[in-house]
């Protein structure tokens, strides 16, 4: 009937195992997304503005006050200047304004270069672009950036680079040298970049979070994206936005208009208002989740998992060698059935996947339910 142009592609695994954690009334550590709600004045705004019946379209690039709010955010956090109406552009999700921003600079027969592990919705956008990726693997162990391989794998049809810090799904983050090192390079070899820094506020033990934004070379060249869904825990509300330098953003909405057109109405209103009133509340996201990252970790200290704490994000590592050396994909749906404990293979997110034995748990949830995964963990 219809030529898969995705044939290698089936359901994510973020469905299957919400689904099967469903289905076993496990505790559901494999999904990322927070089991508490939303800032309670966000909340009431968004409901707010939906009874004054602010539901109809967006202007195309998303509500001004909106994005005003966003340049003072960038402002406020990262010293970046930004201009609201030409660089920033709302979009729903980060996913989307991956997408987006794929399609709008990779054609047919370039080159893109993704690091292993690497988030889902990368590979399918660059090939659905017509794009190929090409896989670089993060150091085995670290999971810092291997500057020799990266070099190794760029060709004279390498086009964009995708990055993303905090990573998903190891944990790790890009050093300022990174930066100033990915910095020279795209200058050098004329690359496009798309940063996902979607954790970015989640970043631990005083660390600090390194923008693509804030080194020139980098900002002139580079799609970041950015999600209300990791920032305000509204992962349901699907929005994000996407800073670039004019010319990348005029190509990056003219996709979006076609895609989705806009991103949803009240929600954008609700998160001006709401950052308008609480400027600081994203520098407040890092202690939050390194307690909850610590109390998880702790409770884990006689377990048999050998764990280094994550430096962001809100996922825990654990290696699982100690115990068994099965694959992680049968591991991890064995424990979801037999110890009503839910997490994510890493292995998934490799084209080649190293010899290494890792579960990634999601620690965005109260503290009651970290500390009765981590007895399950200990039993284990
Ligand atoms: N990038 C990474 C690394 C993510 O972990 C996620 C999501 N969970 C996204 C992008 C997508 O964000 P959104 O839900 O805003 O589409
Ligand atoms: N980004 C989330 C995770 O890594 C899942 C988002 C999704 O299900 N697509 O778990």
């Amino acid at each position: 009937m219809i030529e898969s142009k995705l044939p290698h592609m089936g359901t994510t695994i973020f469905t299957r195992m919400s689904a099967l954690a469903d289905e076993c009334n496990a505790l559901n550590l494999s999904q990322g997304f927070p089991d508490f709600d939303a800032p309670q004045a966000l909340l009431e705004s968004m409901a707010r503005h939906v009874m004054a019946g602010h539901n109809q379209y967006a202007p195309m690039a998303g509500v001004m006050r909106l994005r005003e709010q966003l340049a003072a955010q960038l402002a406020l956090h990262r010293h970046i200047d930004s201009d609201p109406a030409t660089e920033i552009t709302v979009v729903p999700g980060a996913t989307a304004g991956i997408f987006c921003a794929v399609m709008a600079c990779v054609r047919p027969g370039d080159e893109v270069i993704v690091f292993d592990p690497c988030y889902d919705s990368y590979q399918p956008a660059v090939e659905l672009a017509g794009g190929r990726a090409v896989h670089v693997p993060l150091t085995p162990g670290s999971f810092a950036l291997d500057r020799d391989r990266l070099e190794a794998a760029l060709s004279k049809r390498t086009r964009l680079i995708m990055i993303n810090s905090p990573h998903n799904p190891t944990g790790s983050t890009l050093t300022k040298e990174d930066l100033l090192y990915l910095e020279e390079l795209v200058d050098r070899r004329k690359l496009l970049v798309l940063s996902d820094e979607v954790y970015e506020h989640l970043v631990f033990d005083n660390g600090i979070h390194h923008s693509a934004l804030q080194f020139p070379g980098l900002r002139a060249r580079s799609f970041v994206l950015f999600s209300f869904g990791k920032t305000f825990s509204v992962t349901g509300w699907k929005t994000g936005y996407c800073v670039a330098p004019e010319a990348l953003t005029m190509e990056m909405r003219k996709v979006h208009q076609f895609v989705s057109f806009v991103a949803v109405t009240p929600v954008q209103l609700a998160v001006a208002d709401f950052l308008q009133a609480e400027p600081d509340y994203p520098a407040t996201l890092a202690g939050f989740y390194q307690h909850k990252r610590d109390l998880f970790c702790a409770a884990l200290g006689n377990s048999r998992f050998k764990l280094t704490p994550s430096s962001g994000t809100y996922f825990q590592l654990l290696d699982y060698s100690a115990i068994s050396q099965d694959p992680d994909t049968e591991l991890c749906e064995q424990w979801t059935r037999q110890h009503g404990i839910a997490s994510i293979p890493i292995s998934i997110f490799y084209e080649q996947p190293p010899h290494q034995h890792f579960l990634r748990f999601c620690f965005a949830k109260s503290d009651q339910v970290l500390t009765a995964a981590a007895e399950r963990l200990c039993e284990i």
